[in-house]
């Protein structure tokens, strides 16, 4: 298969970055690399979705891997997890064999998994700020992706996604669903909450999005993007943080940061290099001056990583938060970062010592009781209605090919890239009718002939 074909099945197929950006992955593939990486180094705690996919299917993610390694013109293939995966390293130190991959086994830390932070550990290479892996030289695929990469070679379309689910619920495990299926049935799958009245984060603990209640829950289709569904009791720490609103939070910056530097000395992209001091945005955000200053606007180079929040600040704060709220700000006032961007190597050198071990983490964020909890596979679930999204990924929405009333059958594309855009295409993931059709595809299961 040469290069062309292989972007092209990866672009029918409607595969994107299934790790959490959802950044099309035949664009994100068209470009050249001297190294590419599999990145099944999972780090939000609590999450298995990549550690199943690589006991299971380690042979289909290295397969892609060395396809993209082809295509992209990279000498160096690697396939990346973490020493503690002990079940699923015979599987991938056996295909990286045969497809001529290196293995490269990771510490148990955070932010190991976030891309930025692999292309480091692996090549020593900074990515600029805000850039991107390319960069460096470097194409980085979440295993999930490669597997769904693996399929699409083969004529399969992005149809299912595996989950987590695990918290306060009697069965965590693994699921698999169609693309669409409510999060309710998901959390069902697992046996429902063990508490009354949980929230729910979709996501992992460090990074993921807060749902109030059960009712809020139905109302939640899994996206290409989702991994993990973590059920929690109410007033968890989480669930207070999560909800403070912008006004509580610049009140409790103003009265309560102590301008330590925590925030910034811990910061993993500010330890690759990046210009980037979250005390100085703290600062400027606490007395009110953060849309017309050079400090406020450094919130755009932030991941959105958690480490400040949920680990660095002695006084509690939530500057992860507060970035994310400059950055909605900013974009919306359309005001752009526009200073520095290169990387300075002095500032990396502390950077081996200020590494988070996964379980003080988990300590922190009050979730280390789930952590020994087994995960086992739950199968697949058959729903009676899923709600295809058409815009859950980065670019335009997809354009829908489909009518209410219309039959479709598992695999079919119900959503088409728009012209001249990025985009991913969308495929109906059940055989079924078409109920309605907005900023979704509803699909109610029927079989015929
Ligand atoms: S760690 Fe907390 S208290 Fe210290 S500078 Fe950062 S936000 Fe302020
Ligand atoms: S969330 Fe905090 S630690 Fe992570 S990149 Fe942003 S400022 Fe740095």
């Amino acid at each position: 298969m040469d290069r062309v074909q292989f972007i092209e099945a990866v672009r029918a197929a409607g595969v994107v970055g299934e790790g959490g950006a959802g950044f099309p992955a035949h664009v994100k593939y068209a470009g050249s690399a001297d190294t590419v990486i599999a990145n099944g180094c999972e780090c939000e705690p609590l999450l298995h979705t990549d550690r199943h996919h690589m006991e299971r299917d380690a042979r289909a993610a290295a397969g892609a891997l060395a396809e993209l390694k082809r295509a992209s013109g990279a000498g160096r293939g690697i396939f990346a997890l973490k020493k503690k995966q002990t079940r699923a390293i015979p599987q991938v130190r056996e295909a990286c064999g045969d497809f001529g991959l290196e293995m490269a086994l990771l510490e148990d830390f955070y932010p190991a998994g976030d891309e930025q932070i692999l292309v480091r550990e692996l090549t020593g290479r900074s990515v600029p700020a805000l850039g991107i892996p390319l960069q460096a030289g470097c194409m980085v695929a979440n295993v999930g992706t490669l597997v769904s990469v693996d399929a699409a070679l083969r004529g399969a379309s992005v149809t299912h996604k595996t989950l987590t689910v695990t918290g306060e619920v009697r069965q965590p495990g693994i699921v698999r669903v169609p693309v669409g299926t409510s999060m309710d049935e998901c959390l069902a799958a697992a046996g429902g909450a063990l508490v009354a009245d949980p929230v729910f984060i979709l996501g992992g603990p460090m990074m993921g999005r807060l749902v109030e209640n059960e009712a809020t829950l139905k109302k939640e289709h899994v996206a290409k993007t989702d991994g993990g569904l973590i059920a929690l009791p109410r007033g968890h720490c989480l669930h207070l943080n999560a909800s403070q609103n912008v006004e509580r939070m610049r009140r409790r910056a103003a009265a309560a940061c102590i301008q330590c530097r925590f925030c910034s000395d811990l910061c993993p992209r500010m330890l690759i290099g990046q210009p980037f001091e979250t005390h100085r945005v703290m600062r400027v955000f606490g007395a009110g001056a953060e849309m017309e200053s050079e400090a406020g606007r450094k919130a755009h180079l932030c991941s959105g990583c958690g480490v400040c929040e949920h680990y660095a600040c002695p006084m509690r704060l939530s500057p992860r938060r507060v970035n994310q709220a400059i950055k909605q700000a900013l974009n919306n006032a359309k005001i752009l970062y526009d200073g520095p961007r290169g990387t300075k190597e002095e500032q990396t050198r502390p950077r081996e010592y200020r590494k988070i071990p996964l379980s003080r983490l988990a300590s922190r964020l009050g979730v280390s009781r789930y952590m020994g909890l087994e995960t086992p596979d739950l199968g697949t679930l058959k729903p009676d209605v899923i709600r295809v999204p058409l815009g859950r990924h980065i670019g335009a929405p997809a354009l829908p090919l489909v009518l209410p009333g219309q039959k479709v059958r598992s695999g079919e594309c119900i959503g088409e890239i728009p012209e001249k855009s990025l985009g991913a295409r969308a495929h109906a993931g059940i055989n079924g009718v078409v109920v309605s059709v907005d900023d979704a595809v509803t699909i109610r299961s029927e079989e015929y002939a």
